[in-house]
């Protein structure tokens, strides 16, 4: 099996130069970890483009949280370097692309070929945007425990454009702890679910 974060590493040690980068930011805790590790070395710009967040008002949620993400960046009020501003671009909500996804599939598990596809559906808008703009594209989505980094990998590798897919497996290295931990202490709204099945006990507010 690959070691999707050696090979991010042996990237990371190559460069010779700060790279531009799109990152697609599923939510802030998740970008918390991958902006840690990737912006002391790349030009980061935070992608949000998630039609998969169910309601619109969640999808507004956590875009403000990232907000708030990259002003303690930005401002340098918090433990992650950033060696060029960290920029944000949010994509026009469209319930409607989820829902052509994932018809039909709306009761199976987290973990299926749903989410096969929803992967998909928002790498393919990443790498559409990255096209002639970035050097390199990648997601946060692999430092949850939820997600399959291998699978992200294939089709990250799958896009057809011309920025570079970054390997990743956020996980690695305490990654998804250290999410955790850094949304305690700066008080970062952490969901409770993924995007497209709130449970009932869930707050939305
Ligand atoms: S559980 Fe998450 S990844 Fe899977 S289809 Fe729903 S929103 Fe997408």
């Amino acid at each position: 099996m690959v070691n999707l974060d050696k090979e991010q590493d042996k990237i990371i040690e190559s460069l010779d130069a700060v790279p531009t980068l799109l990152l697609h930011a599923c939510c802030a805790p998740c970008a918390t970890w991958c902006l840690k590790k990737l912006a002391p070395h790349f030009d980061v710009t935070l992608f949000y483009a998630n039609d998969n967040i169910l309601p619109q008002a969640e999808f507004e949620k956590r875009f403000g949280e990232l907000e708030k993400l990259v002003a303690l960046v930005n401002d340098k009020k918090c433990d992650i370097e950033a060696v060029k501003p960290v920029k944000l671009v949010k994509k026009q909500y469209d319930e409607q692309v989820f829902h052509t996804v994932a018809c039909g599939r709306e009761d199976l598990p987290e973990g299926g070929q749903r989410c096969f596809d929803c992967y998909a559906m928002r790498l393919l808008k990443t790498a559409e945007f990255a096209n002639e703009k970035f050097d390199w594209f990648a997601t946060t989505l692999s430092v949850s425990p939820y997600k399959n980094a291998n699978w992200l990998d294939q089709i990250g590798k799958a896009q057809i454009t011309t920025a570079k897919w970054l390997p990743c497996d956020f996980k690695k290295k305490g990654g998804y702890n250290y999410t955790i931990e850094f949304c305690n202490k700066y008080a970062l709204y952490r969901q409770h679910y993924c995007g497209c099945t709130p449970r009932v006990e869930d707050n939305l507010d």
